[in-house]
């Protein structure tokens, strides 16, 4: 079948719209059509080079569409089904049976070296490849090749333009707060980077009943809309050294959780250094690779934890089911982050989403 994508081709920071095709699902692959697909951080960073995945490709994971077929022992999902796309796992080995999925030994290969399993991919163009399973999905495009093992079902009555990114970057950030750090009622965080990971997160922890939540940022814009989604504090880390700020906020004892959310070394020493004494640091911001930071082991010593958190520890058919629940009733916001674009506007939603104009692009697919 023949479908537009955005195809990157790596002579230049950009996405090309252009025709391609797509094979039939194969046992247990979905094909779905993509009503509209948010942009994450990740897909940028691929797009320059910054992680595997061959050339030329077709990225985008935050896929939300409509089942057209489904493969030979596919039973989870029909057509006409409303589906968000997520990350892919093996399903098989130690971690994934420990409903540890975000931590696949095999993750790397299910998400970003864009070919099936056994090298092959399903898109092609005028007989040459393309790779075409990044993240299982490969969602910049009108329709997407996905598995049983990455598709979640939705209610079919929410709008499924709004989706996509519950199944990455939303997903993350509360994950982060409400299946990894877990954080007591009363407990304060502090949030290094307001963007989707870290305006989500401050939404869950407005719902776990934290009390104190601080937002850092240096985008004033950002700051202001932490605030009316129920940040207690902000910080422009640009003006005030945030760690100060943070120990003056919380009558000098640090916080009790704290969240890196930018990949940035120094940001993320701010954020060990800002813990209260058995203080939990979650690391969630991609960083460069081989980007490496130092600590103060004295500090760390004192019950300090660091720990790194992966797609927010969601399994993601039970977390995106609670997290429409809580959107549903008005509790999880997270519409507010959301900016949309039409699907040729690609390279625009790129460039505001590195700009800190828009937090969280989606594209919609023409119809
Ligand atoms: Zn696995
Ligand atoms: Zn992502």
């Amino acid at each position: 079948m023949r479908i537009t994508a955005a195809v990157v081709h790596g002579t230049d920071r950009s996405f090309s719209l252009e025709e391609v095709d797509i094979e039939e699902p194969r046992a247990h692959e979905v094909l779905v059509r993509i009503v509209a697909t948010g942009m994450c951080h990740t897909d940028l960073v691929v797009r320059d080079g910054g992680r595997s995945s061959g050339l030329p490709a077709v990225l985008g994971h935050e896929g939300a569409g409509v089942v057209e077929h489904v493969g030979d022992g596919v039973t989870n999902v029909q057509p006409g089904d409303h589906v968000v796309l997520t990350f892919a796992s093996c399903g098989r080995c130690s971690n994934c049976l420990r409903g540890k999925g975000s931590y696949c030994l095999d993750l790397m290969a299910h998400n970003f070296t864009g070919a099936r399993p056994d090298g092959t991919s399903p898109l092609s163009q005028d007989g040459n490849v393309i790779c075409g399973v990044f993240f299982s999905q490969s969602s910049f495009a009108t329709y997407a090749l996905a598995t049983e093992g990455n598709v979640v079902k939705v209610p079919t009555d929410l709008p499924l333009e709004l989706l996509g990114p519950l199944g990455c970057g939303i997903q993350t950030g509360a994950g982060a707060v409400i299946n990894a750090l877990q954080p007591s009622p009363g407990s304060s965080l502090a949030i290094f980077g307001a963007g989707s990971i870290g305006m989500s997160a401050l939404l869950a922890a407005k719902i776990v009943g934290c009390t104190t939540i601080i937002a850092v940022d240096i985008n004033n814009d950002r700051l202001r809309l932490a605030i009316e989604l129920g940040a207690t504090h902000t910080i422009n880390s640009k003006r005030v050294d945030p760690v100060e700020a943070i120990r003056q906020a919380t009558c000098s004892m640090g916080v009790n959780y704290s969240l890196e959310a930018t990949g940035i070394p120094h940001v993320f020493r701010q954020a060990v250094d800002c813990l209260a004494v058995l203080g939990t640091c979650g690391v969630v911001g991609v960083a460069p690779v081989g980007a490496e930071v130092s600590l103060d082991i004295f500090s760390v010593l004192l019950g300090r934890f660091v720990r790194g958190i992966v797609q927010g520890d969601s399994v993601p058919n039970l977390f995106i089911p609670a997290l429409l629940k809580l959107y549903r009733q008005g509790r999880f916001p997270f519409d507010r982050l959301v900016s949309y674009y039409d699907f040729d506007e690609i390279n625009k939603a790129a460039m505001d989403s590195e700009m800190g104009i828009t937090i969280k692009p989606v594209l919609r697919m023409p119809v």
